[in-house]
């Protein structure tokens, strides 16, 4: 467990030192121990974003523990750490209004520093309808807001809010590496790689997955299609921020690709980041319009005719 600590502090040092900063972390820890260093981390990791001290924090990664900022951040009363955690103990204690007062002053500016951290603290505890209401901040968050969330189980929050986030798992035990270990194929894994390669024959992909979505008169198997493709994007994502990592392997937590092959490799070669959001945003506005409009048959053509401007 020590080493998987030492892993995300020193990921983190790089991404303060290049003042690349994604809008949202998880930092989960299942075990009891887990839970406090990912609340150790959180705070660490809020500090340095709140530091003034540029200079510092371009050279070594972390907060400088001088400055202004720095000294208000190690007396807990940084106007621009924003701690939101449940009132009681227990599932869903973390109510909706809790995350009300949270988004209601989400787009005041911060006060002392460049950017407002935003710690959730213990999300497992958040209600599905709280999930719901932040979702939409955490996917379209104002330019100034890091959101950093703790979270003792990943599979007690929604998938949306987790592909959102970089993730770190604070435990690290045999059995997760045995999971690891494993080799799964992921659902519609050909045809995922198919659709992100440069040359594909958008037109057979397609003619292949209606066969299979047509089938069934509901939209869930679409659904789930489009969500497999985020998922996939999203790990590119994080494999381009962490490839240059040499402990690349144990950081990056794949939600959709088992790990690092060289198929991926090749993905995060031919996808700029921009890309990457482009496309992310594109199907999340086919799986809305899925709730409005009713023929998925057409949702798909138009999504499979869009990918062309897309490489
Ligand atoms: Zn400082």
């Amino acid at each position: 467990m020590g080493s998987q600590l030492k892993i995300a502090k020193d990921i983190i040092k790089e991404m303060i030192k290049s003042d690349k900063i994604p809008g949202a972390f998880i930092f989960e820890g299942t075990q009891n121990a887990g839970n406090y260093l990912g609340s150790e981390i959180s705070c660490i990791l809020a500090k340095s974003i709140v530091c003034q001290n540029t200079n510092h924090k371009r050279k070594y990664g972390e907060s400088c523990g001088a400055c202004e900022s720095c000294l208000k951040a190690e007396k807990n009363i940084h106007p621009d750490i924003i701690v939101s955690e449940a009132d009681g103990d227990g599932s869903l204690s973390f109510h909706i209004d809790k995350v009300r007062e949270l988004i209601n002053g989400l787009y005041l500016a911060p006060n002392d520093s460049d950017t407002k951290v935003y710690i959730i603290k213990d999300m497992q505890n958040m209600t599905p309808q709280g999930q719901n209401a932040l979702l939409k901040s955490i996917e379209e968050p104002p330019p100034f807001v890091v959101f950093i969330i703790t979270v003792t189980d990943c599979d007690l929050i929604l998938e949306t809010v987790k592909s959102r986030a970089v993730k770190f798992t604070l435990d690290y035990n045999n059995s997760t590496i045995d999971d690891k270990s494993e080799i799964k194929i992921p659902e519609y894994g050909d045809i995922i790689l198919d659709i992100l390669s440069e040359n594909s024959d958008k037109l057979t992909i397609y003619q292949k997955l209606s066969a299979k979505f047509f089938e069934k008169t509901d939209k869930s198997e679409i659904l789930r299609f489009y969500s497999h493709l985020e998922n996939a994007l999203r790990d590119i994502l994080i494999a381009k921020i962490f490839m240059t990592y040499e402990n690349k392997n144990e950081l990056i937590s794949f939600l959709y690709f088992s790990d690092l092959n060289s198929e991926v490799k090749k993905l995060t070669n031919l996808y700029s980041t921009k890309k990457i959001l482009n496309l992310s945003k594109k199907i999340h506005e086919y799986k809305a319009n899925l709730d409005y409009n009713i023929n998925t048959r057409l949702n798909l053509i138009s999504f499979f005719s869009s990918l062309g401007n897309l490489t």
